[in-house]
């Protein structure tokens, strides 16, 4: 029998109760078996109680930290369940923690392939640029071999007053 499996305890009906599981991904609480709350979450309720109805049942409260005691008092009123000990408690705790674990762990590998994968993208939208600049450079340098040579007027002739433009621009850029 694994150290996790649990004898299963048949579900104790209360009354109906909604509660609405909200997800964080840092818990801010001490006792994973319970968050603080002294009500046993109902997800790990359900590993040792198989059939357990949250709506239905009576809360099992936790024992793994002394938040539970502040629900001992209504347990002349049928609405709680102690049956889950401080043993099987300190399991559900121990669960509760590696399930958030890998989920974090889950979270992260996440995050670090996005970020990967756009720092891949910048790095190549760099590259395209830093080509484009090299290629830009080639021509100026092309020009200005060109006006070395002396034959600037046979080009200027073939352009018209847009380009002579750039042209005086960029060779003001030297
Ligand atoms: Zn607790």
């Amino acid at each position: 029998m694994n150290d996790f499996d649990f004898d299963p305890l048949e579900p104790l009906p209360m009354r109906p109760e909604e509660e609405v599981e909200k997800e964080i991904w840092q818990p801010s609480w001490d006792c994973f078996c319970c968050r603080d709350s002294g009500k046993i979450s109902p997800n790990l309720v359900r590993r040792v109680i198989p059939g357990y109805n949250y709506s239905r049942d009576r809360l099992p409260v936790c024992q793994n930290c002394n938040k539970g005691h502040d629900w001992f008092h209504l347990d002349d009123l049928g609405v709680i369940d102690t049956r889950l000990g401080p043993v099987i408690c300190r399991k559900l705790d121990a669960l509760a923690r590696e399930d958030w674990r890998l989920t974090a762990q889950a979270w992260f590998e996440m995050v670090k392939q996005r970020v990967e994968k756009e720092t891949g993208e910048i790095a190549q939208e760099h590259n395209l640029r830093r080509r484009d600049r090299i290629s830009a450079e080639f021509i100026l340098a092309k020009k200005k071999h060109e006006l070395a040579r002396g034959d600037w007027e046979e080009i200027k002739e073939k352009k018209d007053e847009d380009e002579e433009d750039q042209d005086e621009e960029e060779v003001a850029e030297e």
